[in-house]
């Protein structure tokens, strides 16, 4: 595209190295960021940024792999971020799992495991990233939430409950952080075509969209596209937004 939405920012995308998060990063860059994508491992951060850096020769882009869990490496990983780009003003915490079992199967170790990245981290994240934004002026911190924060699912309960709190750090933090300048928005996701959907048969995807009313699954793009204007000065006045991108799917 040749728009240049933000020019001059600096943005850490995490979960940056597929999937949606990719299709953020890819965003950002082809509107001018400097973008730190982190992933789980330093390999594969390190992969997906060779890979980027032959398509936008151009770009500032670094790979960064913090264990989510331990606060000193995220904190020092942002300082390294921010040493190298100059500043940081746009974090998106997208780094998620999921899972699907019923109640009566489900193993507590899991629901800890989807709570300490869908949650836990994302609070972390924020800590970090807000701390560098207040003292620049101000940020803008992003979360992809999901469908499921609206609506719950009927497997897999650990999965809607993270998302219910990622849209409830959102909503408490834009009412806590307005006044440093720092705007928070969540992005809920519908059912989007990333690896997993790409392995189902044509016959189910099509099953599933045709109970989608506006007859598809969503696109990676069609979420950067929301998250390329919530991190822009277009949504300067929006704050605590849930934006939900799903086609008006309820499932
Ligand atoms: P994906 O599995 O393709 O990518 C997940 C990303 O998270 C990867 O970059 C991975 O490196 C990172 N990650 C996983 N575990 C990690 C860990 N322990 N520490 C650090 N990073 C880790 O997933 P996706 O479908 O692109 O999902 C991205 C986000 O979108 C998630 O928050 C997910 O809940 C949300 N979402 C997805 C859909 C969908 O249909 N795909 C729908 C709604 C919401």
């Amino acid at each position: 595209g040749g728009m240049h939405m933000l020019k001059g920012k600096v943005a850490i995308v995490t979960g940056g190295t597929r999937g949606i998060g990719l299709a953020i990063v890819e965003k950002f860059l082809e509107n001018h960021a400097a973008v730190a994508l982190a992933g789980s491992r330093q390999e594969t951060a390190d992969k997906a940024v060779a890979q980027l850096r032959e398509r936008y020769p151009d770009a500032q882009i670094m790979g960064i792999a913090p264990d989510l869990s331990d606060t000193a490496a995220v904190e020092a990983a942002f300082q390294q971020v921010k040493e190298a780009f100059g500043h940081l003003d746009i974090l998106v915490n997208n780094a998620g799992i999921s899972q699907r079992d019923s109640l009566y199967n489900y193993d507590p170790a899991d629901f800890e495991k989807i709570i300490n990245l869908n949650v836990n981290a994302v609070f972390r994240c924020t800590q970090s990233a807000a701390k560098i934004m207040k003292e620049q002026g101000g940020g803008v911190i992003l979360n992809t939430s999901s469908m499921v924060s609206l609506y719950g699912q009927p497997a897999g309960c650990g999965y809607p409950a993270s998302k219910f709190a990622v849209n409830g750090l959102t909503k408490s933090l834009a009412r806590e952080l307005g006044k440093d300048n720092i705007r928070v928005n969540a992005v809920a996701p519908g059912v989007i075509r990333t690896d997993m959907v790409a392995a189902l048969p044509e016959e189910m995807v099509q099953r599933i969209a045709s109970t989608i009313p506006l007859g598809r699954m969503g696109e990676p793009e069609d979420i950067a596209n929301a998250f390329l204007f919530l991190a822009s000065d277009m949504a300067s006045y929006i704050t605590g937004a849930i934006l939900s991108v799903d086609g008006a799917t309820i499932s």
